[in-house]
Parts: C-alpha cells; sequence; structure tokens
C-alpha cells in the first residue's frame, strides 16, 4: 500500500497511540489513563484542525485499505468499541467510516440479549454478526456485555439459561479464556481483531447526558435506565480493569482511547483502524499468465464490437 506523507500533528498522534495500547499481562489501573487530552495538552501535540486533517487522511486511507480488503478476499476486519454511555460510541462510528463504501461495511449494536439469544452461549449472537471476509464489520457494544453489564447486575445470569453454579471468581475466569479463545479462533481465521475502549471521564459523561435532556434533537438518546448504570460507575470502573487486563492479548489488543473531547477520540480510532488494515499487508489479486491471455481475447472482442 502507498505511504502517505506524515501530516502536522501525527507524531503526537503517534505517540499517543502507543500509550493507548494495553500490552498482553499488563495490570490496567484506569485512573493512570487520561480521558483528556484536550485543552494545553492537546495544543501541546496537535491542534483541533490538525487533528481534523488527521481524521480526513484516515477516513481516506480505510477507504483505500477496505477496497483492498475486498479485493484480498481472505481477511475480515472486526472492530469492536466498548465504552460507558455517552462516551462518543455512535458519533466515531459515524464520523470515522464516513468515507467506506457502505458495501463493505456492517455496523451491529448489541442490546439486551432476546429470548432465542439466551437460549444460546453469550459468544452465539456475536459469531453470527461477523463480518464475512473482505469486509469491515464493526461491533457497537459486544460479547464484552457479558463480563461487564452482566458482571455488574449478576442478577442478568438467571435468565441466562445455564448449568447451576455461582458467578463467583472462576466463573469469570472462565468467561475471560472462552473470549480470549473465541478471539484466538477469529485471528487464525481470517479475522483480525482490533478493540477499542472509549475512556470518558464521570463528568463528561454528566454534561452530555444534560445536553442529551436539553436538546430536544439529541433527547431520544437519554434512557431513564442511563442514570441507573451511572449510579454503578465504580463497578463499571472495576468491571472494565479487570476485562481489560484479561483480554488485552497479542492477537486481539484493547486500545484505551481518551473520551473527554470528540475529535481526539475518532482521530486516535481513525488512526489505529488504518494501521491494522495496512499490517494485513494485502494486495490486489496478481492476473496470471492465462486470464492475461482471456483479458486480451475480451479486450479485443469487445474492440471489434459494432458501435
Ligand atoms: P445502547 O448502546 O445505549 O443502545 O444500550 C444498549 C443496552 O443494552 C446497554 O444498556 C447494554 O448494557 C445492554 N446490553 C448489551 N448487551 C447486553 C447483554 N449481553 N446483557 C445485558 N444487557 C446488555
Ligand atoms: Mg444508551
Amino acid at each position: 500500500m502507498s505511504s502517505t506523507k506524515p501530516l502536522p500533528g501525527e507524531k503526537a498522534i503517534r505517540k499517543r497511540i502507543e500509550l493507548c495500547r494495553v500490552r498482553p499481562g499488563q495490570k490496567v489501573r484506569l485512573a493512570e489513563y487520561n480521558t483528556e487530552w484536550g485543552g494545553a495538552d492537546l495544543k501541546k501535540g496537535c491542534t483541533n484542525k490538525q487533528l481534523e486533517s488527521l481524521l480526513n487522511q484516515d477516513v481516506s486511507r480505510l477507504a483505500k485499505a477496505q477496497d483492498l480488503l475486498a479485493a484480498f478476499s481472505s481477511w475480515a476486519l472486526l472492530v469492536i468499541l466498548q465504552a460507558m454511555d455517552a462516551a462518543g460510541k455512535d458519533s466515531t462510528i459515524k464520523h470515522v467510516m464516513s468515507g467506506v463504501n457502505p458495501q463493505g461495511c456492517q455496523v451491529y449494536a448489541f442490546k439486551p440479549p432476546s429470548e432465542e439469544e439466551l437460549k444460546h452461549t453469550f459468544l452465539w449472537r456475536c459469531m453470527k454478526a461477523l463480518p464475512e471476509r473482505g469486509r469491515i464489520g464493526i461491533f457497537n457494544r459486544s460479547h464484552y456485555e457479558d463480563v461487564l453489564v452482566v458482571k455488574v447486575h449478576p442478577e442478568l445470569l438467571a435468565s441466562q439459561h445455564l448449568p447451576a453454579g455461582k458467578p463467583n471468581k472462576e466463573f469469570w475466569e472462565a468467561r475471560y479464556d472462552d473470549i480470549n479463545q473465541f478471539e484466538r479462533h477469529l485471528e487464525r481465521n481470517g479475522t483480525r481483531v482490533v478493540k477499542f475502549f472509549l475512556h470518558v471521564s464521570k463528568n463528561v459523561q454528566r454534561k452530555r447526558f444534560l445536553k442529551r435532556l436539553s436538546d430536544p434533537k439529541k433527547a431520544w438518546k437519554f434512557a431513564p435506565g442511563d442514570l441507573h448504570e451511572r449510579a454503578c460507575w465504580d463497578e463499571y470502573i472495576d468491571a472494565y480493569e479487570k476485562c481489560l487486563t484479561r483480554t488485552s492479548t497479542e492477537w486481539a489488543p484493547w486500545h484505551i482511547i481518551p473520551a473527554d473531547h470528540k475529535r481526539v477520540t475518532r482521530a486516535l480510532v481513525a488512526e489505529i483502524t488504518a494501521r491494522e488494515i495496512h499490517k494485513l499487508d494485502l494486495h490486489y489479486p496478481k492476473v496470471d499468465a492465462k486470464l492475461r491471455t482471456e483479458f486480451k481475447a475480451a479486450r479485443q472482442r469487445l474492440q471489434c464490437e459494432k458501435r
């Protein structure tokens, strides 16, 4: 794939990407991760305008990469987005995927499981929603909900029709193992998994909720249950820390993305996603000698056709 001239601000983003990536085995403490990377800190690294240019560059890089993904047709890309409410998952998807051909991309938003889904294991519905080779699939929430919301509210397990047993430490450890093996299976079989946790502060969530409540065009995004989940903030942080620690692997690493400033979030997600596709070292299929002869004949026939 052709390399693009680095834009101003790209160096700062590159440095930030290194900080975002959770190394396998690393113990995650979210308090050590900045939700901001904005204000003065951002100005030192790159400006809003530079972030916008970087996003635009990555959006077109992604569009080209997706074309190659489709032509190569051995790999799929699965982007997983997890976050607390109002962290910006929806708007990140909208902006990052804005240049991508809709034919080669699919988004699946996971809601509380249906009766049918509950009659299967928690990975079943995710397996069904995976992108086929040559496509980009985005999971807006994912199988991780089963070690996040379900861990914070273990009473939800009662509806999962599981064999008898307590949701003790071993139970959750087994779920992390299942997830790691599931993602390993995906990587081994041609689905590259890239995972983002959008890390928003409690205060910015409060501000975004207030905005939703006072803007009629945003009110539909607010659910009364959102405040109930907000009240469990510390429990969620704990569940996220354990999950990020246990499921960041060589084959499917997590990235902790500062989410208090949407431009920063979008630029980082776009840049990391584009890089992941580049790493796959894709190329357009070669035209072999037999096909070349067939093409030559086809060209001649077309040229001889009467207009
Ligand atoms: P939203 O993303 O705002 O549309 O909300 C979707 C809701 O579905 C969130 O409250 C999630 O926690 C919830 N949800 C998603 N997956 C599950 C699951 N496996 N079990 C229970 N709740 C879930
Ligand atoms: Mg919501």
